[in-house]
């Protein structure tokens, strides 16, 4: 171990060692803690162990080096000298906060422990100092009850069985306290009440855990740093890190900080608060608060908070006290602070507080969580302030967060005539219905078997985040905006309510009880997530329309910034319609064999049968005439719809058996149809099977031994196109070459495509007719010979369904038996069928885009493969140079923002290189 490497950094007096930009060293809030100290607000004095040593800790069998007792010692030393106390005396003792902080916010993954240092000696100095038993009692019993959790059970690797966890059994005790005085909430007990629930807590403690609670200071101290650095592994942390794709290298810092107290009494209290709403991206002061209450009663839920000022009140919160009516003084600091940040952060940010004694601190500063229709908002508002550049706005939406904007939501007019079972916060947009869950296990096994789910829980809580993630939506009786299940579902775009106070939801009956209604698992509800209300069955959901003006106004911006064109997948004139109501700007896969398989397709579908079974070519001839006129008003009625823009038409790919029915009565038609027998018939579907298909007779392969089928295709597009012309519109088709390997393929289908474009123009008398012909790239041997391909292709499409399937050499259709393993022991990060590995397959496209444009400079490249429409793909497209990246139709506003984005990065990364020159 290097002894020169600083594991610890302190803010303290006004100076802190760190700055918002050490992130990945002191994790987020580390950073800002040092980045606020350093523009001068009030926050307690405090240090900072770095993610390297939670790194170390984990590489050197979970130990850390001699230096960092020395190092701890002498940064809590600071801390003293500022607070003027010192950490475990009796007369007057300090006592720390010692929280987690990775990179990235994991809201409410990892562990906190409050109130470090008190026990049993220096409680009583602090009941001197502060003149306020009650409080002291309480804030003990509240380290007693953490601290079990935290370091005894969790970081001890107990796993205690369903409700025997120890945190609960405490929760027990203090309701039977609760009971036994006639207590309503926690702050109707008396000291006396509390000093006996302290002695009844160290008991069960000892009880269930086998072990006495600890009493030394330096004991608690490093009992709670290690429990923060073993929270990384934990269970939840690791389910988070999955879904939100956090590298386990990361690594978690530990912030220990001087106590202040929300808790005092009534001139104190705690909250949460963002600089605008992160809900709807509102430009307001947005808040909750509780007084006489420490930070984790907000964040947990365990009470619903008020709300911080008259302007964030809603029909729920409007009796409830606001921070600016309750104590205006320390509101009007607060605001001019929250102010102060934005415009220091140039973005919105989500804040805690404390104030102790009518004294404000601030606890913690970070970039908040905001769905995607308020991040839309919010980066229109910020451009529209100039608080920040048109570049610096599309990087503030994240392209998966657009989903939101096209939620689903309830049909309004149904939801008004129908009566709401209850009320709760709207912590999450959308509509979503589903069948009633209490656990977070049920919800995943129910997932699993394709149910729509609603998870219903009495109270917010971080373990359930698989069972969150398998949802539809997410209900709960209590807590707030900002507690863990608004946070995390916001994250995720998710429907959700929190906070529903009227209904009892409980997860051992497996019943929410409204008045007099019970609901049973499995009964259906339905949420409105942007409203709060809750009802009773299934109400029919529209999606929600791409006409939201702030969503057209910020994709405008977007398309100002990219300079890749977006294209679709789509194979109906209904989808192409639909894509161009999204922003494509053309087609780039049309795939012709999709016709068969939709809507009214039985015509064709039935012809295009009677041709696979056909043995001759007068037979096959004669059925693909008759398949012919469906072919040509499809792929004429797509170009109209995308009329001015160019639409790629594949010719057919898959293997042809795929085709041939089952159905003994389908197969006596068919065999009546082509004149034979049933037994004739059979024997020619028998001879289509294959060992292989994927790499059998499929793609070019099928053009070359029955020519006369791409002659139909191309006759269809080319006659189509010329009609179109005639009508004064502006076709602009590209016939693509599915599955090519060699040049000689090519070569061959050109010989068919020229001689029915002469014959084309020549029936419609015309001169030209424009068009390309090109190939799709999905072969590995493609990408190697590209320089020879791009002799004839005028455009590549990548197909990296196929290039992925054949680089890889994994089944596309069987993948689903290996991979979830694969995922599991890390042997691959991602699904690569899903997003594009840009190590391997990317390196074969960087081949052939090379050598591709070696001989063809004008060459147009695209790709049509699933991973047009995921953003990191969309960015390593644009790298490569594509011309165009073509997704299906929802998925065109997040290529249209990766793009924009990918624009952005590039013109920042080269930026920087030049500065550095300089
Ligand atoms: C591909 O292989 O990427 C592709 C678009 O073609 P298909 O999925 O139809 O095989
Ligand atoms: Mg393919």
């Amino acid at each position: 171990m290097a002894s020169k490497q600083k594991f610890v950094y302190t803010f303290s007096k006004g100076k802190a060692e760190g700055t918002a930009e050490m992130k990945n060293l002191l994790g987020g809030k580390g950073a800002n803690l040092a980045e606020m100290v350093n523009i001068g607000l009030p926050v307690p004095a405090g240090f900072t162990i770095t993610t390297e040593m939670c790194t170390y800790y984990y590489k050197n069998g979970r130990k850390y080096p001699h230096e960092l007792v020395k190092d701890v010692e002498k940064a809590l030393k600071l801390v003293e000298d500022e607070m003027g106390a010192k950490f475990g005396d009796k007369n007057n003792p300090l006592l720390v906060s010692v929280r987690s902080g990775a990179r990235s916010s994991m809201p409410g993954m990892m562990e906190t422990v409050l109130n470090v240092g008190l026990n049993d000696i220096t409680r009583e100095g602090l009941i001197k100092k502060t003149g306020n038993p009650r409080f002291v009692y309480d804030s003990q019993r509240r380290l007693i009850q953490m601290y079990s959790d935290v370091v005894m059970e969790k970081a001890a690797d107990i796993e205690p069985a369903e409700g025997k966890g120890i945190r609960h059994q405490l929760e027990v005790e203090l309701q039977k306290m609760k009971d036994k005085v006639g207590a309503k909430s926690d702050t109707d007990l008396s000291a006396d009440n509390l000093k006996s629930l302290i002695e009844i807590y160290k008991k069960k403690v000892k009880e269930v855990l086998g072990k006495p609670f600890p009493e030394d200071a330096m004991e608690q101290l490093w009992g709670a740093i290690g429990a923060v650095f073993q929270s990384w592994v934990g269970k939840r942390a690791i389910s988070y890190r999955r879904i939100e794709g956090i590298p386990d290298e990361w690594g978690t810092a530990v912030n220990v900080q001087s106590m202040v107290f929300g808790n005092m009494g009534d001139t104190s209290a705690t909250g949460v608060a963002f600089t605008r709403n992160p809900a709807t991206g509102d430009n307001y002061f947005y808040g909750e608060w509780l007084p006489n209450a420490q930070g984790e009663d907000v964040v947990a839920g365990i009470r619903t908070p008020n709300p911080i000022n008259e302007v964030g009140k809603t029909e729920h919160t409007k009796h409830l006290h606001s921070l600016e009516t309750a104590m205006p003084k320390v509101y009007k600091e607060l605001h001019k602070i929250q102010n102060l940040l934005e415009k220091h952060y140039h973005n919105m940010l989500d804040i805690e507080f404390t104030i102790q004694d009518g004294k404000l601190y601030m606890l913690q500063c970070r970039v908040g969580k905001r769905n995607g229709p308020a991040a839309v908002r919010m980066a229109l508002d910020m451009l529209k302030e100039k608080l920040i550049t048109k570049h610096e706005a599309v990087l503030r939406v994240e392209p998966n967060q657009l989903d939101e904007l096209l939620h689903p939501i309830i049909d309004l007019a149904v939801e008004k005539k129908t009566s709401v079972l209850a009320r709760g916060l709207p912590a999450g947009p959308g509509g979503a219905f589903g069948q009633i869950v209490f656990t977070s296990v049920d919800a995943v096994e129910w997932a699993k078997k394709g149910k729509n789910v609603i998870l219903a829980r009495e109270e917010t809580n971080p373990e359930d985040i698989e069972g969150m993630r398998a949802a539809q939506a997410i209900l709960t009786a209590r807590g707030g905006m900002t507690s863990h299940a608004a946070l995390v579902a916001r994250g995720w775009g998710k429907c959700c309510i929190v906070g529903a106070g009227t209904l009892k939801i409980d997860a051992h009956t497996k019943t929410i009880t409204c008045g007099s209604i019970v609901l049973k698992e499995g009964d259906i509800i339905t949420l409105n997530g942007s409203k709060g209300n809750i009802y009773q069955g299934e109400l029919p959901m529209i999606k929600a329309a791409e006409e939201n003006p702030d969503f057209q106004k910020f994709m405008k911006i977007c398309d100002e910034v990219r300079d890749m064109k977006i294209r679709t997948n789509a194979d109906t004139p209904e989808d192409a319609a639909k894509a161009r109501a999204f922003g494509a700007e053309g087609i780039g896969l049309f795939r012709t064999e999709h016709m068969f398989y939709g809507l009214n397709a039985e015509k064709p579908l039935f012809l295009l049968r009677k041709m696979i079974a056909s043995n001759t070519e007068a037979e096959r001839r004669a059925a693909l005439d008759q398949l012919f006129p469906f072919v040509k008003s499809d792929v004429k009625g797509t170009m109209a719809a995308m009329d001015g823009y160019p639409v790629t038409f594949r010719t057919l790919d898959p293997p042809l058996h795929e085709f041939v029915p089952h159905n003994l009565e389908e197969r006596a038609k068919l065999a009546k149809s082509l004149g034979i027998s049933a037994d004739e018939f059979n024997k020619r579907a028998d001879a289509l099977h294959e060992n292989n298909p994927m790499m059998g007779h499929r793609g070019v392969r099928l053009g070359i031994t029955y020519p006369e089928i791409t002659e139909m295709q191309v006759r269809a597009i080319f006659e189509a196109a010329a009609e179109l012309i005639i009508e004064k519109k502006k076709p602009f088709p590209e016939i693509m070459i599915p599955v090519t390997c060699a040049v000689t393929e090519l070569r061959h289908q050109y010989a068919i495509i020229d001689k029915v474009l002469a014959e084309v123009c020549k029936k419609f008398k015309l001169k030209e007719l424009p068009h390309m012909v090109g190939t799709m790239i999905e072969i590995p041997r493609a990408c190697l010979t590209a320089d020879k391909i791009a002799e004839e292709a005028q455009f590549f499409s990548f197909g990296t369904n196929d290039l992925t399937q054949m680089g890889f050499g994994f089944s596309r259709d069987d993948i689903g038996g290996f991979l979830p393993e694969y995922l599991d022991k890390k042997i691959l990060p991602v699904d690569p069928f899903n997003v594009l590995d840009q190590e391997g397959i990317g390196q074969l496209m960087q081949i052939a885009v090379e050598k591709g444009r070696k001989t063809r400079k004008d060459l147009k490249i695209g790709i049509c493969g699933e991973h047009g429409g995921e953003p990191s793909s969309v960015e390593f497209c644009h790298s490569l140079g594509f011309s165009y990246v073509s997704c299906s139709p929802f998925r065109v506003p997040i290529a249209r923002l990766a793009a924009a984005q990918a624009r952005v990065k590039e013109d920042m990364k080269k930026a920087k290189k030049k500065a550095k020159k300089k």
